[in-house]
């Protein structure tokens, strides 16, 4: 049986490499984000395992569309990862920029509610499946300028658990995989408005969690025996405090 795996945000970061790490272990997996240049060419590396979809996953009715118009061999998924997100101005509350807010609020949790309420019911009807979604440790613990950033990731953190716990009975896991502070350059400069000196003042003299890491912490949980369910896998660089 050939498993298939949605993934938001495989355009870049996280999201590619588990892209690739599921592509590489025989799975079809459904490449998800706006970049469709970026998914085209990620792809092209998997000759015809790597479904491209350009998808805003903010447009609840366009990820409704998009996932009930899937060709029929990438339309039965057995996993959900809900990695598309992002983290804006991070800073002062009293001086933030409200439409970076908004983005993250869009994006970081109603986006990865509307593609977790667009595809359970495939999971459901199966009786297992696995959503796994990437919160950050920035929803446990706080930081000075996290603030909202920090507010969406404990969403993540708690909706994955409440949806844990209404799943119960169907067979159907979830996993909320917490990064500490990643090595995905966009990421990280996104953070600081594209500032890279400011990025790499911050992640000097730290070797960052790799894409590679997630990819690899994601393919483990959805490879545990169907009788266990990894609540939540939380990674940090050694080095981060
Ligand atoms: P990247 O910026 O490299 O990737 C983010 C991905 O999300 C891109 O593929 C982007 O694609 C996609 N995306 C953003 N907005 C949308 C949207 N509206 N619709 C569809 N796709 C979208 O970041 P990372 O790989 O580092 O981060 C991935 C996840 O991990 C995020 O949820 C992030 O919060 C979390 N995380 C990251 C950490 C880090 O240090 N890197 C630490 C902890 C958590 P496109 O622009 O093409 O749409």
């Amino acid at each position: 049986m050939t498993t298939t795996v949605f993934v938001t945000g495989a355009s870049s970061g996280f999201g590619a490499a588990i892209t690739r790490r599921f592509a590489a272990d025989g799975a079809r997996v459904v490449a998800a984000a706006r970049r469709g240049d970026r998914l085209a060419r990620l792809a092209e590396e998997w000759d015809g395992a790597v479904h491209p979809l350009v998808l805003d996953v903010r447009d609840g009715a366009a990820v409704a569309d998009a996932v009930s118009g899937l060709p029929p061999e990438f339309a039965d998924i057995d996993v959900l990862v809900n990695n598309a997100g992002l983290a804006k101005g991070l800073g002062p509350a009293h001086l933030a920029d409200l439409a970076d807010w908004d983005e993250m609020l869009d994006t970081n949790c109603r986006g990865l509610v509307h593609c977790t309420r667009a595809i359970l019911p495939t999971l459901v009807a199966k009786k297992r499946g696995h959503v796994i979604n990437l919160g950050s440790v920035a929803g446990t613990y706080p930081y000075p300028g996290g603030n909202v950033y920090g507010a969406t990731k404990a969403f993540v953190r708690q909706f994955s658990l409440n949806l844990r716990s209404d799943l119960h009975g169907t067979g159907v896991r979830v996993t909320c995989v917490e990064p500490g502070m990643g090595g995905s350059t966009e990421f990280s400069t996104v953070r600081f408005h594209g500032d890279r000196e400011k990025a790499a003042d911050v992640y000097a003299g730290m070797r960052p969690i790799e894409p590679e890491d997630i990819a690899e912490s994601v393919h483990w949980a959805v490879s545990q025996p169907a009788h266990v369910n990894v609540n939540t896998i939380e990674l940090m660089p050694v080095a981060q405090s």
